[in-house]
């Protein structure tokens, strides 16, 4: 089954509003004829009011970084689904590896977090991804399955409708080391076969699993062309016009 690519940019804390403004406008031209591929762009949340604004009218959809899993209430520093939605943006990052690492992520949180994505809408971008060490002791599947497994508790076959997951190994976020088209198609196959186990065989054709880690104009073909890859999520090779229109041209 042949599924949509969805190339997605994640551009972390970069980007003032007017810069952001001036890349998103960079980028559209760039982009005007592509019809096959979902192009999101994944701005700071200061930024989505005028990214929304630029690409209204354009192919390029809209996404925030993080999200939190209360409607509102006392959460200093934290957004809610239904912010988001007002803007509206119509998607979230969710589990990113720079938030486990430096903001106490969990799979609980993911999990809470992804529930209240979906309530209010929003297709979700859910990360997993092992660190080198966990690679090398031969733990990717083990970590993997259990970020899965956490991080979808509950959520019902329909719900996968609106969810993306983004396989990321740590290992290779910002370190210029692509994992190789070979690896990523491993751990892509499982999670498919993980996804069949818990939803059936239906919904994991469906789904769509993107690869992220230090993708490059120069590496995005041959990792699109695997098959169980339908699209990427993209750091620092988002930031440049160019080069992420380069990105989404290889998925077309
Ligand atoms: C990311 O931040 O999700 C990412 C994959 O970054 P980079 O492409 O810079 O490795």
């Amino acid at each position: 089954m042949k599924r949509r690519p969805c190339i997605a940019g994640n551009w972390k804390m970069y980007k003032t509003v007017a810069e952001a403004t001036a890349l998103v406008n960079d980028l559209k031209p760039l982009v005007a004829d592509v019809r096959t591929v979902d192009i999101v762009v994944c701005p700071p949340f200061t930024d989505l009011a005028a990214v929304v604004k630029a690409t209204a009218g354009s192919n390029i959809a809209v996404g925030a970084q993080n999200v939190h899993w209360a409607a509102s209430g006392a959460f200093t520093g934290e957004v809610s689904a239904a912010m988001l939605r007002e803007i509206p943006v119509a998607y979230a990052i969710i589990g990113h590896s720079e938030r486990r690492q430096y903001f106490a992520e969990t799979d609980q949180t993911v999990n809470d977090r992804l529930k209240a994505a979906l309530a209010a809408g929003l297709t979700a971008i859910v990360c997993v991804g092992e660190t080198l060490d966990q690679r090398t002791q031969g733990a990717t599947e083990t970590v993997v399955g259990t970020q899965l497994d956490g991080g979808l508790a509950g959520l019902a076959a329909a719900d996968m409708a609106k969810v993306i997951i983004a396989y990321e190994p740590v290992w290779a976020i910002g370190t210029g080391v692509t994992a190789t088209p070979a690896q990523a198609q491993d751990v892509h196959a499982f999670i498919r076969r993980r996804l069949a186990a818990r939803f059936g065989e239906g919904v994991a054709a469906a789904t769509r699993i993107q690869y992220g880690g230090s993708v490059k104009p120069d590496k995005a073909a041959e990792l699109l062309r695997q098959p169980d890859i339908d699209g990427a999520l993209v750091g620092g090779a988002s930031l440049k016009a160019a080069d992420f229109a380069a990105i989404v041209k290889a998925g077309v």
